[in-house]
């Protein structure tokens, strides 16, 4: 059996009030060989630490993300900073810029992003970057701060975007969305990137792969997004888990 890591996981969400201390000690039961715990805001970025503190396959990324940024204290940053140098932390997010909902003034999304990413750049942590809706931007400010190591997560931009972004040396996160039957650009996508640049991730609650699309997602469903990236890029299953466990080896700098 193949373990595959799931570079993008939310178990801090009540979705897994129920179970998720079940699940996250014995991800080997599920396939699994660990995962990364994204922070969205201080709250759910201090329990990400605190399950990686717990158990020994999870790691955790501290962020706020863009929807969150209308609440933060004025010292966010030094908090965010204090949380980003524990030691199991591997990456700094999620962290964007996200337009689709109009609730949060997006010149205070670009400040919070910007100053994200200098944090991370100066921390020399890979930064996870969550964009909806606001490529240009995003693109503008990844110019501008050139951090060292990044990835589109759950990219649903267009193939123009990408071709960008691989200029950029970005990383891609591809979810179970590259399952479902209408997802045309990520799979359009997916095929032209190159291979040492692609991760996979559940983004678990969230974005259940086909067959359980609608379901809520945990990392034992990954199997299905990996099989369709593998058919995607014409490799056999296995050769397709292990270049996807290197790679995510590879951007947060630890032994998978
Ligand atoms: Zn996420």
């Amino acid at each position: 059996m193949e373990f595959i890591f799931d570079t993008h996981a939310h178990y801090d969400d009540p979705a897994f009030d129920a179970d998720r201390f079940d699940f996250l000690k014995c991800l080997q039961n599920h396939g699994i060989k660990g995962i990364v715990n994204v922070g969205a805001d201080i709250k759910t970025s201090q329990l990400s630490i605190k399950y990686a503190e717990r158990f020994n396959d999870v790691f955790a990324a501290v962020g706020m993300h863009p929807q969150n940024v209308g609440s933060l204290p004025d010292n966010y940053l030094d908090i965010l900073e204090k949380l980003a140098k524990k030691e199991r932390v591997v990456a700094l997010g999620e962290i964007g810029l996200d337009y689709h909902y109009d609730t949060v003034d997006k010149n205070l999304q670009q400040r919070c992003f910007e100053e994200q990413l200098e944090l991370a750049k100066n921390l020399n942590l890979p930064a996870i970057i969550h964009s909806r809706d606001a490529a240009e931007d995003t693109l503008g400010i990844i110019k501008n701060v050139k951090p060292p190591k990044f990835v589109v997560h759950c990219f649903s931009y267009s193939l123009e975007i990408a071709k960008q972004l691989v200029a950029l040396d970005c990383y891609f996160g591809f979810t179970g969305v590259v399952t479902f039957k209408n997802a045309k650009k990520p799979v359009e996508v997916l095929k032209k990137v190159p291979l040492n640049r692609i991760l996979v991730e559940t983004d678990c609650p969230y974005m259940a792969p086909e067959p359980n699309r609608g379901k809520r997602c945990d990392s034992s469903m990954l199997k299905f997004t990996v099989q369709k990236i593998a058919q995607v890029k014409e490799q056999q299953n296995s050769e397709m888990i292990e270049i996807l466990n290197k790679n995510a080896s590879e951007f947060y700098k630890i032994n998978i």
